[in-house]
């Protein structure tokens, strides 16, 4: 018999609505995620306490534990209590760090995870990637996906706006990194994978047009939506590539240069804005920026206070962030001084 279908993974249930918390327990129940045996929850330092007290009704056996931060080293901790204590599943609820951590620390201990988002900082809701500090800077560690996703608008209307607002850098970016993967097709014969990109771009496509913003639940949904799917992409892809090109590149230079410079979605906007414009594309440079502006995200790097010698430094050193992956940043390989003219260039472009 020929072959009809690929067949894909997915999260069991996908939820995006407010009051998603208080149900965990009947999630976790119908779903069957933890049937039996016993489910920790793994919440931060932050919100950790009203969390406990929203989920208490609905999950009287879980345990809930504290993630101090989201180091590997705490990952790991995290790992071996969820071992120790027999855990049948684990709920991370929080935001991108508390849930990277918590999907590290599932894979170590063997047993499935649910994530709840409380925030919409960036594509790590669903993605097979945990994105974790350790002593040597930031590292992307693959994991599994998570088993079921929620996010709770309540929390996401309470979390600091700044981490709501740069998930839109993160979607948007990944239409750079598209652009940049078909790029390493032409140029190297990279396989890619057009279900991953179609994903990728609708994603980014839904957050590009809109005009509301981050006080509207419509538009709260279409960014969580996006988020999960531009992480569904990856999982797709078997790789980061649909939704990290240059763009990424850029921002994990800046991590390591200058680290706590901006949030990761920040950077990634300021990253995919920078790569248009060396593309020469004004059309998507100036839909990727208005957008950006729109939302209030910074678009040069004076907005986060790089100077053009910090961001120029961080574009020689991008490249060397994702070894192997082929950018606009490698295809044009430009001097340090090319960069730099481009940099003031770019600043200019974009009215600062
Ligand atoms: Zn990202």
């Amino acid at each position: 018999m020929p072959i009809l279908a690929r067949m894909l993974p997915a999260p069991l249930t996908m939820e995006v609505r407010r009051g998603a918390i208080a149900q965990l327990g009947t999630l976790l129940a119908d779903s069957r995620v933890a049937t039996s045996g016993r489910v920790a929850v793994a919440v931060g330092v932050g919100q950790g306490d009203r969390i406990a007290e929203v989920i208490a009704p609905s999950l009287g056996e879980a345990e809930v534990l504290r993630v101090a931060d989201g180091t590997v080293d705490a990952a790991v901790s995290l790992g071996a209590d969820l071992r120790k204590g027999n855990y049948e599943a684990v709920v991370g609820v929080g935001g991108g760090r508390t849930i990277d951590a918590t999907k590290y620390a599932a894979s170590l201990a063997g047993i499935p995870m649910v994530a709840v988002a409380t925030n919409l900082s960036h594509d790590g809701i669903c993605s097979p990637v945990a994105s974790l500090m350790h002593e040597g800077g930031k590292g992307s560690f693959g994991v599994p996906m998570p088993l079921a996703i929620m996010v709770d608008l309540d929390f996401v209307h309470d979390a600091p706006p700044s981490l709501v607002r740069s998930g839109i850098g993160d979607v948007l970016s990944n239409l750079s990194a598209i652009e940049d993967w078909q790029l390493g097709n032409t140029e190297r014969g990279e396989p890619i994978d057009g279900l991953a990109i179609s994903m990728s771009r609708t994603a980014a496509e839904a957050v590009l047009g809109r005009p509301d913003s981050i006080e509207s639940d419509a538009f709260l949904t279409v960014l969580a939506e996006a988020l999960i799917l531009s992480g569904m992409s990856m999982v797709i892809a078997g790789s980061s590539r649909p939704a990290s090109g240059g763009d990424h590149e850029i921002l994990h230079a800046v991590d390591q240069l200058f680290p706590g410079t901006s949030n990761h979605g920040e950077l990634a906007g300021i990253g995919a804005a920078f790569c248009y414009f060396l593309r020469e594309d004004a059309h998507r440079l100036g839909q990727v920026t208005a957008c950006l502006e729109r939302h209030g995200l910074p678009v040069a790097p004076g907005d986060v206070g790089l100077t053009t010698e910090q961001f120029t430094a961080a574009v020689m050193l991008a490249p060397s962030t994702r070894p192997g992956r082929y950018t606009i940043l490698e295809h044009l390989r430009l001097s340090e001084h090319e960069v730099r003219e481009r940099v003031e260039d770019y600043v200019r472009a974009v009215g600062r």
